[in-house]
């Protein structure tokens, strides 16, 4: 057998087009997701994602970290999370000033993170928010971002974080929004468009992807992100959270989620203000198909039953370097255009 014609002739056509920075079109995307995630052609398509990814961010990859900051019964009851109100077992619980600091210390003192992200519930007290984010403004050089994960925004909050030190906002229309969760996804894209109106950067994600996800609904997610011109776009398939509603739904598995992440990879051609492409959670397979950033993760994490991720799932700044490492980046970027730092292991 002739190694190349494992590749089919549409395949090969969309992957050249590529190649040659020319975004595919939906039904091309469409094609691409439709692949056997285990068969050559979804290697080649990895293949030619990393290629465009290598062209395009070179040997520089992005080191971003995340903290849980409360948690409790969360009225978006959002089925995939830990934190629902229906199925939350979880200890009510704010992180401590103390804690907080050591986190940003721990930023500090281990260097090459590009921005915190504070995560809040869906609702949120907004003068706490207002404080934890100051503490860490004043906690963290310049070079080290602050990143705001809470729910839906008013334009005057958006623009109020912004002047207390914020510079971006994950925030995401999710898979299934409005049905396994309490959210209209009108609320979702209101809110996207206040964030980028008031000029703070949009970090989003094909999420939470799951076995019963169509290749639509996939394509319509991702080309959504790239149609709102996002700073990070992502893939997060959906974890089994033991006691979560749609547990017993399943998950997706790593070849299926580097597939997403490939033809993700493909979509964001030509996206001006794309900044970099992440995985969570951190995996190789996923950062050899495309992606140049991944998550270290403390506090409350709504994929995780442990208090502090840290003692569970999550992986710590060191891991995520040395990952990076392991895949042939060299270099972390910083925010603001300072100097990219060496990977140091
Ligand atoms: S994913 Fe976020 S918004 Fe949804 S239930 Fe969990 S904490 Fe609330």
């Amino acid at each position: 057998m002739n190694f190349f014609s494992a590749l089919s002739s549409q395949t090969q056509a969309i992957l050249e087009k590529s190649l040659c920075n020319i975004p595919p079109s939906r039904s091309e995307l469409l094609h691409l997701l439709s692949l056997d995630p285990y068969g050559m052609e979804s290697d080649f398509l990895r293949s030619a994602a990393k290629s465009i990814s290598r062209k395009r961010f070179g040997t520089k990859s992005m080191l971003l970290c995340q903290t849980g900051i409360e948690s409790f019964p969360c009225s978006a009851d959002c089925a995939f999370c830990n934190f629902g109100q229906s199925t939350f077992t979880q200890e009510v619980s704010r992180i401590s000033n103390d804690a907080l600091l050591l986190i940003n210390n721990t930023l500090i003192h281990q260097k090459g993170a590009y921005a915190h992200f504070l995560l809040f519930m869906h609702t949120f007290d907004f003068s706490f928010m207002l404080d934890i984010v100051e503490r860490t403004r004043k906690a963290l050089p310049s070079n080290i971002d602050i990143v705001i994960n809470c729910g839906d925004l008013e334009l005057t909050q958006a623009q109020e974080l912004k002047s207390a030190g914020v510079s971006g906002a994950y925030h995401v229309l999710r898979l299934g929004e409005g049905k396994d969760t309490t959210i209209q996804p009108e609320e979702r894209i209101k809110s996207i468009a206040d964030l980028k109106k008031v000029g703070l950067d949009w970090y989003t994600c094909c999420e939470p992807i799951g076995p019963e996800h169509t290749n639509e609904e996939i394509i319509d997610q991702i080309l959504l992100s790239s149609e709102y011109e996002c700073f990070q776009n992502a893939v997060m398939r959906r974890i089994c959270v033991p006691g979560s509603a749609l547990a017993s739904r399943g998950q997706i598995d790593l070849l299926r989620s580097a597939q997403i992440v490939a033809v993700l990879t493909l979509a964001m051609i030509g996206n001006k203000e794309l900044s970099s492409i992440a995985i969570h959670e951190p995996d190789l397979l996923g950062l050899s198909s495309g992606a140049n950033c991944i998550y270290a993760e403390f506090g409350i994490n709504p994929r995780d039953l442990a208090t502090d991720t840290s003692d569970g799932r999550a992986y710590s700044l060191q891991d995520c370097k040395a990952m990076l490492h392991d895949v042939g980046y060299d270099s972390l970027m910083q925010a603001h255009g300072y100097t990219d730092l060496p990977i140091i292991l």
